[in-house]
């Protein structure tokens, strides 16, 4: 007889093992897999097929960048080279995969090619307002070159808020203050010796505006087949200017060579540690400097193949849940994907266990092994706009783990308050990673208490962006979790670096690879918890819940809102939300139950805009309720319609948006009444 429930959920917990886990980690991370690696997308296909699962491929063919040649130079003023950066990480005897030939150069994703010769100017972060700061104290930014540090804000929307500025270039690098408690400064060694950053490391990346739009920027909103697809202009979404990234240590030389030219820290900041940073020897002047800086990036530019894996276990009904990971990297990528695609193959083969046993979920499971995220979530995005009209009417959810863990050992979980509850519900069975007799669930409350000692229980945040969940998110509104070890800073590691390697995992990241574990039976657990219950496991409670924790904040910092209609529908919803869960929490016969499903699958699509309007100046993203901040990058903002026409000073616009998102959950509601 076929597994019950019961069983199915044990096979989830009990199937993967460490053992397994390593071998993934170790051999895949041999070597890099930038996007378009064909003979590692069907490796992964050949493993899931000899598991017992149907899997294909699915090209789509997209606009990629590789870099064929660059420099950086420090220049006197009559043209000698003063400096001139090798652009490479060096190599670790320790650690085998950092050989040179593993990564790729030094370069970003869709920077522009160019060749650039500039004085340089420094601007902290680069976020709009520190250039909006040194605009106001005469530091002119026009036909220059910037120099930045990484974190803050996503690296694309930097290069985007300098191209605003008339820079003609971009260089950046990590500096040791964001690194967090494990720096040498704090007595840590660091790599190979120790988790500190190694001073040649440098985090590679794509600079697309990802709160734009994502996915293959020639083909915004509909997929890219490999024949008869239209190609538009890709500027929309990509720099026009060049970029580069380039490790602390041979940042120094160029920073240096700022040191009192134009304003110091103080000048710029009353806060001193704003515009400082921690490199000994730089005082962080803004310049502009004496010398100049020459900045070449060169890349071949073309339409290029990708591969999507797909793995499909057919259910009993066309309602479909899916699994994603991504599995091309920048380099090695023993974190970044591979942490999270070797806890899908263990979900995979836990799942082939089950198939063997004559198992059949009752929804349709689809596994994705996504190619090209790291140019900007293409493969999953190409997918989703290919699959829309089925993905809208059938997918219940999407579960993304991109990396398992980052080094961190919390978990962080950001995604749509309907599934808060069978994340909560399984993370309490998963056995901790890092705590004997305690639970994933025991360790994320504590850990969650620190910051917020009177929360009863944790929730998800919100959904910004930075991996594949997005366009089942924010372009669908399908319910969609990412889920990672990580929180609270605690995760330094060498990102979209050649030290972001299995030496590094094995040695620092993950020992013992417990963490790589517990996500994969999280993981397989909220897969047939979703896939299985003949009720979709949401509480649909969780959401009005949401709305109102996070608009009480919204509220308290913005005054001059009118919140009356905001505050009616809220209401509504909650009363509609808690009598629906009560009824459904009864016995249903056939018939209601499959309306009910159904009800619970269109109360998130509620949330959307029609296609084709979307959010403003950027349609593709349609959910009212959350969206990638326009400046932050990856963290996700609540209401983002008004909380731009706040920042604007706006408040007419804002108490407009407001009201239409009221009428938006008065609908929503509905839905559920
Ligand atoms: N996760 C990748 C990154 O952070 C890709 C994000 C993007 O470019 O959309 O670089
Ligand atoms: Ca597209
Ligand atoms: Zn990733
Ligand atoms: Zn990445």
């Amino acid at each position: 007889m076929a597994p019950q429930q019961k069983e199915v959920e044990r096979v989830m917990l009990d199937s993967p093992t460490t053992d397994n886990l390593r071998h993934w980690s170790k051999s895949y991370s041999e070597k890099a897999h930038l996007a378009g690696d064909l003979e590692h997308a069907e490796r992964i296909r050949d493993l899931w097929r000899s598991y017992g699962i149907t899997t294909e491929l699915e090209r789509y063919d997209v606009l990629q960048n590789f870099p064929t040649s660059s420099a950086l130079e420090l220049r006197s003023s009559t043209g000698d080279v003063l400096f001139k950066a090798s652009l490479e990480e060096e190599e670790l005897p320790e650690d085998p995969t950092s050989l040179r030939s593993n990564g790729l150069p030094a370069f970003h994703g869709f920077s522009a090619n160019g060749d650039v010769q500039a004085k340089l100017v420094y601007a902290n972060f680069g976020t709009p307002d520190d250039f909006a700061n040194l605009k106001r104290r005469g530091i002119e930014i026009s036909g220059k070159i910037v120099i930045c540090k990484y974190a803050k804000i996503f690296r694309g929307l930097k290069v985007r808020a300098a191209q605003e500025h008339g820079a003609v270039g971009v260089i950046m690098y990590n500096d040791p203050q964001e690194d967090g408690k494990y720096t040498t400064k704090n007595g840590y060694e660091h790599f190979p010796h120790g988790p500190a950053r190694h001073p040649s490391s440098i985090q590679r990346g794509s600079v697309d505006f990802f709160s734009v739009a994502v996915g293959d920027p020639t083909t915004p909103g509909y997929p890219s087949l490999p024949s008869g697809t239209e190609r538009r202009d890709p500027h929309h979404a990509i720099p026009t200017i060049p970029s580069l990234p380039i490790s602390f240590a041979e940042a120094k030389p160029f920073l240096k060579a700022l040191n009192g030219q134009g304003l110091a820290p103080d000048e710029m900041s009353q806060n001193t540690e704003g515009w400082l940073g921690e490199l000994d020897d730089v005082d962080y002047f803004t310049g502009p400097s004496k010398e100049d800086i020459f900045l070449s990036s060169q890349g071949d530019f073309r339409i290029a193949p990708i591969y999507n894996v797909i793995g499909t276990i057919e259910g009993n009904t066309e309602k479909s849940v899916v699994l994603g990971n991504h599995h091309d990297s920048w380099c090695c990528g023993a974190i970044d994907p591979i942490s999270g695609s070797a806890a899908m193959n263990e979900v995979a083969r836990a799942f082939g266990i089950l198939l063997s046993q004559g198992w059949k979920p009752y929804r349709k499971i689809i596994l994705a092994s996504w190619d090209n995220e790291e140019y900007g979530l293409v493969g999953s995005t190409e997918w989703v706009e290919h699959h829309a009209s089925d993905l809208s009417e059938n997918c219940i959810a999407y579960i993304n783990v991109d990396e398992s863990t980052n080094g961190g050992r919390f978990l962080g979980a950001l995604g749509s308050p309907l599934l808060d509850s069978v994340i909560r519900s399984s993370a309490a069975i998963v056995p901790s990673p890092i705590n004997d007799n305690k639970t994933v669930y025991d360790d994320w409350l504590e850990d969650l208490r620190r910051s917020e000692p009177d929360m009863d229980k944790p929730s998800l945040e919100l959904l910004g962006t930075g991996s594949d969940y997005t366009a089942f998110a924010h372009h669908l509104g399908i319910p969609s979790v990412d889920m990672l070890f990580n929180r609270q800073g605690q995760g330094v590691y060498p990102y979209h670096s050649n030290y972001d390697s299995y030496y590094w995992i094995d040695k620092f990241g993950d020992v013992g690879f417990q963490k790589h574990k517990a996500m994969a039976q999280l993981w397989g657990l909220v897969a047939v918890r979703l896939a299985c219950a003949k009720l979709i496991p949401f509480d649909v409670t969780d959401y009005p819940a949401a709305l109102s924790r996070n608009f009480a904040d919204l509220r308290e910092q913005n005054p001059q809102l009118t919140t009356a209609a905001f505050e009616i529908a809220l209401n509504k919803f909650m009363v509609n939300a808690s009598k629906f869960q009560a009824t459904i929490n009864g016995d249903l016969d056939d018939d209601s139950l499959e309306k009910t499903n159904l009800k619970l699958i269109a109360l998130e699509r509620a949330f959307l805009l029609e296609k084709e309007k979307g959010l403003k100046g950027r349609p593709w993203y349609r959910h009212q309720i959350f969206a990638p901040g326009l400046w932050f990058g990856y963290d996700g903002v609540f209401l983002p319609s008004v909380q731009e026409s706040l920042a604007q000073k706006d408040y007419a616009e804002a108490n407009r948006a407001l009201s239409e998102i009221a009428a938006t959950i008065s609908t929503a509601a509905g839905v559920i009444g």
